[in-house]
């Protein structure tokens, strides 16, 4: 079966909230930040919230298992030239796993860091440092290493250097990866030729580490290290290449989750945005691209 959704806020009523907005995308799974990706404030988890969205879920035939966390991006396991800021940032990420557990969300992904002025073996060493706190013995979550475009100074862009943190750390089975298609495009790995990217991961990291999809076109080049995600048919990896990523026989049972761009009003106009999952996830469905899209999603949200 399909699975595919996108990521959802949880800001109202938390896992409630996050289950409801993606079905009303049609998805059949999602992912959510805890709070805004780009600060720590977090507020308690509310096990009503949390009751009445396993309700929802069992009624929607929706698995737990298959529902991602991500961490925030600004916390930074790779640079420890402040300790300070090293430990806050561990203890932050070992905070976000016990709320995943207590959600009883499995899947956690995190980006694995950037150097900033450190080396990148420091780097690698300081992430595994870090992780290797993180992840207690008998621990629920699997944190997925996110691959990574290689913007700046940022670790994670090669399959190498996933393998270096991945054969590092002692509990293996709280550790994991996470493809994103556009990271990986921006990399240098070339989407079209996705079957050769799969053998090479598992002969170098094993494919049973996968744990998660990012499905997004990216507005660069290949190998460009810039990390820009762009809708589905508009970028450089196209609708066709990702389609038979989704579909993949190989990551079926793996979580899909969109990260693509909300749509302005018009290309120029962006002062009103519209979520563009609805339509993505339903053109992945049927395979098929949609010439229309754009003017299909203005024209849903503003009837
Ligand atoms: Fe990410
Ligand atoms: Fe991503
Ligand atoms: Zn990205």
């Amino acid at each position: 079966m399909l699975l595919i959704g996108s990521h959802v806020s949880f800001s109202k009523t938390q896992l409630m909230g996050s289950l409801r907005e993606a079905l009303g995308y049609g998805a059949n799974t999602f992912m959510f930040y805890t709070g805004a990706p780009t600060n720590t404030k977090r507020s308690a988890i509310n096990n009503i919230f949390t009751r009445d969205a396993y309700e929802l879920m069992s009624e929607n035939n929706i698995n737990l298992k298959d529902i991602v966390c991500h961490a925030p991006y600004i916390v930074n396991l790779a640079n420890r030239n402040d300790e300070d800021k090293y430990n806050f940032s561990v203890h932050f990420i070992l905070d976000e796993v016990k709320r995943c557990e207590k959600l009883g969300i499995t899947k956690l992904v995190l980006h694995p860091g950037s150097a900033v002025g450190v080396s990148k073996e420091e780097g690698l060493t300081n992430i595994i440092n870090g992780l290797n706190r993180i992840l207690y013995p008998g621990c629920k979550v699997q944190i997925l290493l996110e691959t990574m475009a290689g913007k700046g100074s940022e670790l994670g862009s090669s399959l190498e250097e996933i393998k270096t943190i991945i054969t590092n750390i002692e509990n293996q089975d709280c550790i994991g990866v996470c493809l994103d298609t556009c990271h990986l495009n921006d990399a240098g790995y070339n989407m079209v030729n996705f079957d050769a990217y799969l053998d090479e991961f598992d002969k170098v990291i094993g494919i049973s580490k996968i744990g998660c999809v990012h499905i997004n076109d990216s507005k660069n080049a290949l190998a460009s290290h810039k990390d820009r995600h762009a809708n589905l048919g508009f970028g450089t990896i196209g609708f066709a290449a990702l389609n038979d990523i989704v579909h993949n026989k190989r990551l079926e049972n793996i979580p899909k989750i969109l990260e693509t761009p909300y749509i302005g009003e018009t290309d120029d106009d962006k002062s009103r945005l519209y979520p563009p999952y609805k339509f993505e996830i339903e053109m992945l469905k049927k395979g098929e691209f949609n010439e229309n899209i754009l003017k299909d999603i203005r024209s849903y949200y503003t009837n």
